[in-house]
């Protein structure tokens, strides 16, 4: 008897509420639990903070002594705070985020201790680094890597540990983690930005590029989620059927959020409020169960740092609501999956939006600018931009009629179409006195300062420019946001270079004046990239041909995908802008891949396995019962029970021929899985999963979906989609 599941959901539905009081004046909370630059300012000498400040946004040395000086510091504010122990927080290539918690307690002699916390153990740390993946470049032989402190990101309190941001990278200085070269891609395209931004105003210094991520989840009760050894295993439901009718069911259940849910969502905003990642909007998401979160947007380094400490927070938090976070991008077949928008713009240092159109022309030929070579970089290196939103889960949602397709393309809105193709058709050189003033007047003129609403909001595009920003849809909701943001702005950064080149070339060698020099290029960008910018639905069929005909990528899958981020081209652009060497990358691209195989190997062993053991068993017990009551009416009415028995002698044979058609495609999926882990290339491997195993696993979810509804309720071993996806 399933009675476990029952029992499970006895407990999900009689959950006592734990409310939680938000305490008053929240903006008394913000930042408490963070070394901010205030706190900086307050504990640290005059010559101190100015050398921190230097360090922090310029990348500028420190002296031991000035290190030593914020060590203490920063060691007296968290003791202040109750602090035991600190430790180099870290993002290592796994995705999740890795500490080691030192004692500040240090003995002394004569039976004394002292709390020490000195400026090396601030800057640097050994920890042991051989767990962690490295894609090769670190030999266990040597098994050395270290942190080294990030001051552009402040030092916070998680419990009673004080978490000091790193880097992770080997003993020969080789990224082993996501933030290396992800500051890497930040300075890059901070040099690239500002020398273009100087043909506007000559006064900017920095650009720092900005993230608003939009964070989509499930929340599903933790007694349920134990029920199902997918969930937990691979996070997400390898079988079960959709409720009838889907998400538009039960309308009443998420028009409001649950009592239970809003209590955990209310002690997450604290908690991030106390960690100052500036939670803003809060609300419901399309599909049942289902939550989004999304902060105002910051610098993208610590944008980037909020995000996986919020993924942590959720984690750590869920529990004391009895949930569990689910993070996967498609947790459940035929319900809304969860992306991640990543919300991207560059900022100039006086505060400016460079992607915000302005008040005149000249702030509209700035904006102009930023705006088309984003789109000529995003055509360049669609590919790229694809690859760094890979992963397996991701393989599920995009496509998948309720996300953006794998195809990349960039929707612009009706008005910025049209001047997109205004601009392509002025004349090719210098232009006419007349031409410039009806350009000025009619064209770049007429943009208006606030685009928001003409931006019509295109949810199908991957990539959508929404009135001051370009928003990055396709990211999945487990994905670090570092992944995409390296290559969004390490390509940016590229082209940013090369316009830069092209501009000065024309005014070198045509003589031609700036305006009319930035003009020029531009046009030329919108000729070579226009075929990128696509306003219709992402998710009809016809795009699909469409996007093919006219050239563009259509990666559907990870395997595929990530062959094309190791292309010559790739490799040149990362190296000539110093964010990953050919090694680095190559070493990259292995962990993905190894990564992606790994999780396809256990989501098959764990379907084989709640096939084998819990649904064949289950539909075995009720096919015996059937047989049963068939004989039960034989011996009852005799030769005539064969009327009466002829629904339940049916269902009888209809079972049996799905016990062996799985018996068969379980078969087939041991020698295939075979077959693809003999591969010794592991993009071989990854190619063999996703295109041979990968259908078998549908195949055998949809034959043991149609048991779940046909077979006895009560004999059903799993939590089905209306109990995981409904709390009360
Ligand atoms: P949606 O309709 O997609 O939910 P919202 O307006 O709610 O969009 O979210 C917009 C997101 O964009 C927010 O996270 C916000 O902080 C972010 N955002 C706004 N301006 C910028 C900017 N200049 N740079 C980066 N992100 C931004
Ligand atoms: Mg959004």
């Amino acid at each position: 008897m399933s009675n476990s599941r029952f029992k499970a959901l006895d407990i999900a539905l009689n959950r006592e509420l734990k409310p939680f009081e938000v305490p008053a004046h929240l903006s008394e909370l913000y930042g408490n639990n963070v070394f901010s630059e205030h706190l900086m300012q307050e504990y640290l000498t005059k010559e101190a903070f100015i050398k921190w400040q230097g360090a922090a946004c310029k990348g500028e040395k420190m002296s031991r002594e000035i290190a030593d000086q914020i060590a203490i510091a920063m060691k007296d504010w968290a003791l202040s705070c109750g602090a035991t122990h600190y430790t180099h927080w870290f993002q290592p290539l796994t995705g999740a985020t890795a500490e080691k918690h030192d004692a500040f307690i240090s003995p002394m002699p004569a039976g004394r201790a002292i709390e020490r916390f000195h400026g090396a153990m601030l800057i640097q740390q050994e920890p042991d680094a051989s767990s962690f993946p490295s894609g090769g470049i670190r030999n266990t032989f040597e098994a050395r890597g270290y942190t080294a402190w990030d001051p552009s990101s402040p030092a916070f309190l998680i419990g009673t540990t004080l978490c000091i941001p790193t880097i992770f990278v080997s003993y020969t200085g080789e990224a082993l983690d996501y933030k290396t070269p992800l500051l890497r891609a930040l300075s890059a395209v901070n040099t690239a930005a500002t020398q273009v931004v100087k043909y506007f105003n000559k006064d900017i210094r920095n650009v720092n590029a900005t993230l608003g991520w939009e964070q989509e989840y499930f929340l599903i009760d933790e007694a349920l989620f134990h029920q199902r050894p997918d969930l937990v295993f691979s996070g997400r439901t390898l079988l079960g059927h959709a409720p009838a009718k889907g998400q538009q069911l039960e309308d009443h259940y998420f028009g409001s959020i649950p009592q239970r849910a809003m209590d955990f969502i209310k002690e997450l905003e604290v908690e991030c409020i106390r960690l100052a990642i500036p939670v803003a909007t809060r609300h419901n998401e399309v599909a049942p169960n289902q939550f989004e979160l999304a902060p105002i947007f910051e610098e993208v380094n610590l944008a980037v740092d909020h995000n996986s400490l919020l993924m942590d927070a959720m984690d750590r938090l869920a529990r004391r609501h009895h949930f569990k976070v689910l993070l996967h991008e498609k947790p459940f077949a035929g319900v809304n999956g969860s992306g991640k928008h990543n919300n991207w713009s560059l900022a100039t240092d006086s505060g400016e939006n460079l992607l915000a159109p302005g008040k005149n022309p000249k702030k509209n030929l700035q904006f102009l600018t930023f705006f088309i070579n984003t789109i000529k970089a995003v055509h360049d290196y669609a590919d790229l931009l694809r690859a760094s939103i890979a992963s397996l889960g991701n393989d599920h949602r995009l496509g998948a009629n309720e996300a953006p397709p794998a195809i990349i393309s960039v929707f612009v809105g009706d008005h910025l179409k049209k001047v997109v193709d205004d601009l392509e058709k002025i004349t090719k050189g210098k232009l006419s006195a007349d031409e410039k003033t009806e350009l000025k007047l009619h064209i770049i003129g007429k943009i208006p300062p606030i685009l928001l609403d003409n931006t019509d909001r295109n949810r199908t595009s991957p990539f959508a420019f929404t009135g001051n920003k370009f928003e990055f849809r396709a990211v999945g909701a487990s994905a670090h946001c570092a992944e995409p943001m390296i290559a969004l702005n390490t390509i940016v950064a590229q082209q940013l270079i090369d316009f830069k080149k092209d501009v000065d070339q024309l005014i070198e060698n045509k003589a031609m004046k700036k305006d009319d020099a930035i003009l020029n290029v531009l046009r030329e960008y919108i000729e070579s990239s226009k075929k990128i910018i696509f306003e219709g639905d992402g998710y009809s069929a016809n795009w699909i041909k469409e996007a093919q005909k006219k050239g563009l990528s259509n990666h559907t899958t990870t395997p595929v995908a990530l062959e094309h981020e190791i292309r010559k081209e790739y490799i040149h652009l990362f190296e000539k802008n110093g964010v990953l060497s050919e090694r680095e990358l190559k070493a990259r691209s292995e962990i993905k891949f190894e990564k992606y195989v790994k999780l396809f190997t256990i989501e098959a062993e764990v379907l084989a396995d709640m096939v084998r053991n819990y649904v064949l068993p289950a539909a075995l017990r009720y096919q015996t019962q059937l047989i049963e009551n068939v004989k039960g009416l034989k011996e009852i009415y005799g030769k005539d029970f064969k009327p009466l028995a002829k629904n339940q002698s049916d269902l009888i044979a209809v079972l049996s021929g799905r016990f062996s058609e799985i018996g068969d495609l379980l078969g087939k999926l041991d020698e295939e899985r075979k077959k693809a882990l003999a591969h010794s290339k592991i993009s071989e491997k990854a190619k063999a999963f996703s295109e041979h195993i990968r259908p078998l696993l549908e195949k055998i979810r949809s034959e043991s979906d149609a048991l779940e509804m046909i077979t006895e309720d009560a004999l059903w071993p799993f939590p089905k989609y209306r109990e995981l996806l409904f709390i009360r």
